[in-house]
């Protein structure tokens, strides 16, 4: 049996008569750029997120990066950011002559932690971006707690976690500004590149509105600088008609993430930390000898699985991924390489040490958990997996 990692095919084919209907739309209208599919899509996403405020841009990695410069953040400013995630959270800090200061993430959960920000605050600080990785959710209100009414903002990393709900609202509509992807294998997934930003504040949404069009207002007419990170009318019309189907796809994820859990978690060398919050837990977890460690869920929220990361321990993480491979199976490493090792950001090594950033970058494995995976192809990984198990931890 194959079991891909990812399947955008299998989402897309029962949305064949629909997508070509809203191709042959934008045809007819001659409209390519910007104009009512944007604004259509753009008002269907705010109204979906519960945000005041939706900004169509040319992909997530320029969501984050407007929203770096609708904030003015630039040379001699300071930007903190997890160090394990993906490269485009730290780029763009990179990219406006900011410097990325590396935080940890937690061990068990893996996102980054308040108190962990809270150390690496200082004077220069203009903004942090927690990430809400792998479809789970950081903890933003733990954040802003550290960030104590000092002049920081807050610009979440929705890219892996679009519906992700903690303490009761979307990821995304809690710090002031929140970015989105629509890369084909996010929850979202579109047609080629496009992003979003979604924010509160009317003030900086129109900003961003400038920022995407060359910074132009009225036309023809530049008192900033922005660049071409406009969205395709084209784009806009496929991703309507996907949007209402996003909760049903956003179950079936949470539907194979909670077999997984269940299943996996009867193996003698699995061990499921469950419902938890905060470093306590994370540290009762390291303590124990599991061959393997599922994802934690923080308390209060409902993650999104964009992925199925697990912990294989012991220096296996390889030899798992190689039997699986093996036997049809995808599963990748998300990621190989913390950011703070990374060549080009050779100048912003931490101080200290981001000891479960490298150790998760050891360890980490994600197994396939998308919507469309059928239920004998998940069985089978469940099957494959125990397998290994008994052969090497017996
Ligand atoms: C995918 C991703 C991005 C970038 O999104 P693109 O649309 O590919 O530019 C940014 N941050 C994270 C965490 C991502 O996973």
């Amino acid at each position: 049996m194959k079991v891909p990692l990812f399947s955008p095919l299998a989402q897309n084919e029962p949305l064949a008569e629909e997508l070509q209907k809203a191709f042959q739309n934008v045809l007819k209208s001659g409209y390519f750029i910007l104009g009512p599919e944007v604004a259509g899509m753009e008002r269907e996403a705010a109204a979906h997120l519960g945000a005041d405020h939706a900004v169509g841009v040319s992909s997530g990695t320029d969501a984050l990066l407007i929203a770096l410069m609708a904030l003015g953040v630039g040379a001699g400013d300071e930007v903190i950011v997890p160090s394990f995630t993906f490269f485009a959270t730290a780029g763009v800090v990179k990219r406006l002559g900011a410097k990325p200061v590396f935080a940890d993430v937690c061990p068990a959960c893996y996102q980054i932690q308040p108190a962990d920000v809270q150390r690496l605050i200082s004077d220069k600080t203009k903004a942090i971006i927690p990430v809400h990785l792998f479809g789970h959710t950081a903890d933003v209100d733990g954040i802003r707690q550290v960030v104590d009414g000092r002049p920081i903002s807050i610009v979440e990393d929705v890219a892996q976690s679009m519906g992700a709900v903690t303490g009761g609202r979307f990821a995304g509509t809690i710090g002031e500004l929140g970015c989105f992807s629509f890369f084909p294998t996010k929850n979202l997934g579109g047609f080629g590149d496009g992003g979003l930003v979604t924010t509160q504040d009317a003030e900086l949404a129109e900003k961003i509105r400038r920022l995407r069009n060359h910074g132009m207002h009225p036309k023809y007419y530049h008192s900033e600088v922005g660049g071409n990170f406009r969205i395709d009318a084209l784009q806009a019309a496929l991703l309507r008609i996907k949007l209402p189907h996003l909760d049903q796809y956003l179950s079936a994820r949470r539907f194979n993430a909670q077999r997984y859990l269940s299943e996996l978690s009867q193996h003698p060398a699995v061990e499921s930390a469950g419902y938890a919050c905060g470093h306590d837990c994370a540290c009762e977890l390291e303590k124990n000898d599991a061959a393997i460690l599922l994802p934690m869920t923080r308390c209060g929220q409902e993650p999104t699985w964009n992925q199925f990361t697990i912990r294989v321990r012991n220096g296996k993480r390889n030899a798992l991924r190689e039997f699986l491979l093996e036997h049809d199976i995808g599963a990748e490493i998300y990621y190989p390489v913390p950011l703070h090792r990374q060549e080009c950001f050779a100048a912003y090594m931490p101080s200290e040490p981001l000891s479960h950033t490298e150790l998760l970058c050891e360890e980490v494995l994600s197994l396939p958990v998308y919507p469309e995976l059928k239920s004998g192809q998940l069985a089978y990984v469940i099957e494959t997996i125990q397998g290994w198990l008994d052969q090497t931890t017996a």
